[in-house]
């Protein structure tokens, strides 16, 4: 292969023409495995295997995730709908989640040493369509049942619309600190197009319940919707920043997922065509410029924060390498060399617990962890920091090419150059991302995957 094929275009907009249009890879759920593992075989009882496998990472900390696989309405952008949520599912599904929490805690307690929790992270689905005091019940256990310190960060992720400040209250006295709001959008019109029912408003009005427990809250926003505009994404930072007292918030890119209401309703022609990739470069750029005007630092790849008590946790360590011990229908997540998926229909789910058994579906054995990060990985966690790995940490056949490829993206003003000596994640890095650069992010660590897991390219011509 040519070394041109991974050059960006050189002498046009980075934003909007680096590159070819290419999929976005977007919005994805938190802590939940692809479907599809049903099939691996299983490694004997949970009470067999698991506290084996709790003790490989021995004293390191270690996360909870819980997930609630019920929504009340389907938003017509999103793949992780399960479930409707009927009348009375909470004090259901929190009773047999309390029976999971006590039976995990039973088994993996005389294990816990001297480890303590980085982060628990009630994730969905929606987990604010459940009750106030069946949520506030299922904290209070974790924390008597875990090893969760003040300095835990306790997620609850939900939606405007159902999410009142009593709940609000509720969990934060129970120990809940931090508060997810997928928000998406705050033009009315386009919210309920996507199957959001709450208006601009109640939007101010359920931030303002929230801020007001003394959580921090953070929100979601998603730009690349059909008939969603750079103004439009514009106001909603405007709004969010100037109206709202909100922590944080993450900019998601628009993943359309085939057969989901709203690819559906663009083929039908019931929706315009959504924005292309240039479109949405100029979303982008136009975002991060406001966003820093208004004083949020740029965090991590996809998020923001205007305050320091937003430290995003979660995100930052429980989709590493970390344990994170998962509950709940449809959740996934990890424990020693073990990748774990719950039983993602509740008859199975709570048949299991029934029978006194850990409702996971499979745990699959995992490579082991290598004792020095591969460059993929310091790949992956510099690309989530915006940034790249030095040379250094390339393989050393590639090294002198990826130079090569570096320094044309540097042209392409897609990349600044690091100052000397700088480290992040325990990773030297060699350039910085440029806000087109962020924007390719996904792009770039793709073209370098490839790079290094093929022959060295042949020099430019
Ligand atoms: S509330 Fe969240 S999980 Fe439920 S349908 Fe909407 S985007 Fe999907």
């Amino acid at each position: 292969m040519q070394i041109e094929h991974y050059f960006a275009r050189i002498g046009v907009d980075p934003l909007t023409a680096a590159f070819d249009d290419i999929p976005a890879r977007g919005h994805g759920g938190r802590g939940m495995m692809s479907p599809g593992n049903e099939k691996n075989p299983k490694v004997g009882t949970f009470a067999e295997w698991g506290p084996k496998a709790f003790v490989e990472n021995a004293d390191a900390p270690f996360s909870l995730y819980l997930h609630t696989p019920y929504c009340s309405h389907r938003c017509s952008f999103c793949p992780f709908y399960i479930n409707p949520g009927r009348p009375g599912f909470s004090g259901e599904y929190s009773a047999w989640l309390s029976r999971e929490i006590d039976d995990t805690a039973r088994v993996l307690e005389p294990h816990f040493g001297s480890r303590k929790i980085t982060t628990v992270f009630f994730g969905g689905g929606t987990p604010s369509d459940l009750n106030r005091d069946d949520l506030a019940k299922i904290i209070r256990q974790l924390h008597e049942r875990f090893p969760i310190t003040d300095d835990t960060e306790i997620t609850v992720e939900g939606r405007i619309r159902g999410f009142t400040a009593e709940k609000a209250k509720a969990w934060v006295d129970a120990g809940a600190n931090r508060f997810s709001l997928g928000v998406q959008s705050t033009h009315t019109e386009l919210r309920r197009k996507l199957g959001r029912l709450a208006d601009r408003d109640e939007i101010r009005q359920i931030l303002e319940g929230l801020y007001a427990s003394g959580a921090v809250v953070i929100i979601d926003l998603i730009y690349g919707f059909p008939g969603q505009t750079p103004e439009m994404l514009e106001d909603d930072i405007r709004f969010v920043a100037e109206e709202t007292n909100i922590h944080g918030l993450d900019l998601y890119e628009l993943k359309q997922f085939p057969g989901s209401p709203l690819a559906k309703a663009i083929e039908s022609g019931r929706f315009p065509p959504a924005p292309d990739r240039a479109e949405r470069g100029r979303m982008f750029g136009a975002a991060t410029d406001l966003l820093n005007k208004y004083g949020f630092e740029h965090f991590t790849r996809k998020h923001w924060r205007r305050s320091k008590r937003e430290r995003s946790l979660y995100n930052r360590t429980a989709t590493g390498a970390n344990d994170l011990v998962p509950f709940g229908s449809g959740a996934g997540g990890r424990i020693g060399s073990y990748g774990i998926s719950m039983h993602r229909t509740i008859e199975q789910y709570t048949e299991s617990i029934a029978r006194g058994e850990k409702p996971i579906s499979s745990a699959m054995p995992m490579p082991p962890r290598p004792p020095v990060p591969s460059f993929r990985q310091r790949l992956s966690f510099t690309v989530e920091a915006c940034a790249l790995p030095a040379l250094e940490h390339f393989p050393e056949t590639h090294r002198a090419s990826a130079q090569t490829i570096l320094e044309q993206w540097e042209a392409a003003e897609l990349l600044v150059p690091a100052l000397p000596g700088e480290i992040l994640n325990e990773t030297a890095i060699s350039y910085r991302m440029t806000p087109a650069g962020v924007f390719w992010a996904e792009h770039l660590q793709g073209l370098l995957t490839m790079f290094t897991s093929m022959p060295v390219p042949s020099a430019a011509r």
